[in-house]
């Protein structure tokens, strides 16, 4: 601020240094009182002003434009005020400061004594006594002072106008320095005008330096709450910080410790790496040759099959049912094989006594016996779970890819129902086939996706009345209607053969087949309110689907595993009078008969390798023509009542089934069921 204020300064000093000169006209000179003065008394004579200018180092001198004129007693008063006045008047206070070098050049003027009006310049009279008023008579005196008095008057008047000169000369010096000093009062102005604009400028930018101060003394207020508070919150950080640190420290500690731990693991890793490939390798080996061992199995099984024969008959006598009349004893006979009798029975005799014929002696002739023998014989008191063990390895065939089909032929109440499907009641004890059957597969479809194969199954069950297939897992609406299913190959050029409007539904555990089987019975169930025992009257076929994979070594195999119910296989009695429902009732055994003699006439043409196998001579042929020829592995079961009354049709079932128990004569080649599926093995990745 101080350069700011330093022309104001000066020009304020300028100012004061004026205002003292604005009273000088009591100090104007009086008349004949201009003296010279010596530069001493000029020093002297200087105001304090002119001292602190020159002090201040001015770059103008300003000095009083006259010198201290001494106190004259002998000036008029009333005249020399009224001179003083004048001059100051016209000249203004300006009158009264004179520029030095102005000074300079005026001449001394020289001091004129100044009367008092009323006083005379006659000396005064000797012994110093006034002169006394002359008398009225004292002409001559009074003229002598009158003249005297003109004489002072004309000098008077002489001396005015050299005093008036003066003031002339003075007044025009002082214009001079009146204009000298408005112009200097113009510059001084300007300056002053600029000053005060740089002052107001200054009030304003301090104006704004103050709100600024205010501003920031308030923000440092604020941000010295806020580093206080910050302050506050660095002593909780450093107190976090510390317990971090030894947190830190804590985990680096047990860090350290698992670092250790894992090293030595990975050590451990490594080895067990190294060990798990040599265990790789040789499990890819050992795959290697349990897949060969498994292809080896399914042939050697499957030669075991062909050797016990590809069409096999069993026989099972049911026992006595609660109510029934005992048969008398020796009915049926059950010999025991060739190895005693811990071996399985494999024959059986049925002793008839014909009635018709006598003896010589009138006595009745002795039961005629009637030797059988089959694969397999079981006994009334044989369980579902021994006779599904003879069929397991049976049933291990069609997963291995051989179409299987078995078949249960008897008289109606002979228990081929109870064979296939169990006992009442639902107990796992009286399971019958086709469940043991179907939990066998999925067991042993799961053992072998171990070795890489992966197994489907599809269920369908139909049955075959009077020539006709109806759906027994039809579901809504189509629930115990018959006759709209057609046996259709699968596609043009097909082998496969498919049942149209039947429900063929996928399977993949005991639950979903045990529905299933509900499902037909309730099916039949219907049926037989409509047709009296119709079940008994009609084929029912329960088919499954079988396909594998073994998409590593892209093979594949599909085979179907039948298992059916036949018609009851009694004959309709010829002394019967024919009625409208015998009629009827003769239809249906003719048509039952008919499909049964050509089940009988393709396993014997297929036993002998005839060139025609009559497959369409009955629609249970012709829909299981797929399930008999070629490699199929078929097994018939004979069941028998045992009671003496069906002894007739128990005869006429053995005889059957002998006919179609033809003994092997010379096992086939046969190719294996499972194909390459266009692409090689491929070597089995462990890593
Ligand atoms: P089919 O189907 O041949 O007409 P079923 O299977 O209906 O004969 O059997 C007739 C009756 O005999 C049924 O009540 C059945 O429970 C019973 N039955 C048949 N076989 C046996 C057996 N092995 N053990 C016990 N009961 C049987
Ligand atoms: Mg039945």
């Amino acid at each position: 601020m101080s350069p700011l204020l330093s022309p104001l300064l000066e020009v304020k000093g300028n100012i004061e240094l004026k205002r003292p000169r604005i009273k000088a006209p009591s100090r104007l000179p009086l008349s004949g009182s201009r003296l010279k003065r010596r530069p001493d008394q000029m020093e002297d004579g200087l105001e304090p002003e002119k001292k602190r200018t020159r002090g201040l180092g001015a770059t103008t001198k300003i000095t009083t434009s006259h010198p201290r004129v001494p106190s004259l007693t002998t000036v008029p008063q009333t005249q020399g005020q009224t001179t003083a006045q004048k001059v100051s008047k016209k000249t203004g206070p300006r009158c009264s400061t004179a520029i030095a070098t102005g000074l300079k050049n005026q001449k001394p003027v020289p001091a004129v004594p100044v009367q008092k009006p009323g006083t005379s310049a006659v000396p005064p009279m000797a012994g110093g006594k006034k002169p006394s008023k002359r008398p009225a008579w004292d002409l001559k005196g009074q003229l002598c002072d009158l003249n005297a008095e003109l004489k002072r008057c004309r000098e008077r008047t002489q001396t005015l106008d050299q005093e008036n000169q003066q003031l002339q000369d003075q007044l025009r010096d002082a214009q001079q320095q009146a204009k000298a000093l408005g112009t200097e009062r113009r510059t001084l102005e300007g300056h002053l005008a600029k000053v005060q604009a740089q002052a107001e400028q200054g009030q304003q930018e301090l104006k704004n330096l103050r709100a600024c101060v205010l501003e920031l003394e308030e923000r440092l207020s604020t941000q010295e709450g806020l580093v206080q508070e910050l302050q506050k919150k660095q002593v909780e950080l450093q107190e976090e910080r510390r317990g971090l640190t030894s947190q830190l420290e804590e985990k680096e500690r047990r860090l350290q410790t698992s670092e250790a731990a894992l090293s030595s693991s990975r050590a451990e890793v490594a080895s067990l790496w190294q060990e798990t490939a040599a265990q790789a390798a040789l499990l890819a080996e050992r795959e290697e040759r349990l897949h060969g061992l498994e292809m080896e199995r399914r042939r050697l099984h499957n030669q075991l099959q062909e050797l016990k024969g590809n069409i096999r008959v069993f026989c099972r006598v049911r026992p006595v049912l609660p109510g029934e009349p005992t048969p008398p004893p020796g009915l049926l006979l059950f010999p025991s094989g060739p190895g005693g009798p811990s071996d399985p029975p494999t024959r059986l005799s049925l002793s008839r006594s014909d009635e018709r014929r006598g003896t010589l002696s009138g006595a009745p002739a002795p039961p005629t016996r009637h030797d059988f023998s089959f694969d397999r014989v079981f006994p009334p008191g044989s369980g579902q779970d021994e006779v599904f063990e003879e069929i397991a390895m049976l049933v291990q065939s069609a997963l291995d890819g051989y179409p299987v089909c078995i078949f249960a032929y008897g008289q109606t109440g002979s228990g081929k129902t109870f064979t296939m499907e169990g006992g009442p009641g639902g107990d796992p004890q009286l399971e019958g086939l086709i469940p043991r059957a179907l939990r066998h597969l999925f067991s042993v479809a799961q053992e072998l996706s171990g070795q890489g194969w992966t197994y489907s199954f599809v269920a369908s069950y139909v049955e075959i009345y009077n020539e006709t297939v109806r759906d027994l897992l039809a579901t809504g609406t189509r629930k115990g209607q018959g006759g709209e299913c057609e046996i259709r190959r699968a596609g043009p050029g097909s082998e496969e053969l498919t049942v149209t409007n039947a429900r063929y539904v996928p399977v993949s555990c005991e639950k979903e087949v045990e529905a299933l089987l509900h499902l037909a019975r309730q099916n039949r169930a219907v049926a037989r309110t409509a047709q009296n025992e119709r079940s008994s009257r009609s084929h029912s076929v329960f088919q499954l689907q079988i396909s594998g994979e073994h998409s590593s070594r892209g093979l594949q195999c599909g085979a179907s595993l039948s298992l059916v119910d036949l018609a009851g296989s009694e004959r309709l009695d010829p002394g019967l009078a024919l009625g409208p429902g015998e009629r009827e009732r003769l239809r249906e055994t003719q048509a039952i008969n008919s499909s049964l003699s050509t089940l009988g006439l393709v396993i014997m043409a297929l036993s002998n390798k005839e060139s025609h196998v009559p497959y369409r001579n009955s629609k249970l042929t012709y829909l299981l023509q797929n399930s008999l020829g070629g490699s199929a592995k078929m097994l018939m079961f004979v069941n028998i009542s045992p009671l003496e009354e069906n002894v007739s049709e128990s005869l006429n079932s053995l005889r059957f089934a002998s006919k179609v128990r033809l003994p092997p004569i010379n096992p086939r080649p046969c190719q294996d069921p499972w194909v390459l599926v266009g692409f090689s093995i491929p070597i089995p990745s462990v890593f």
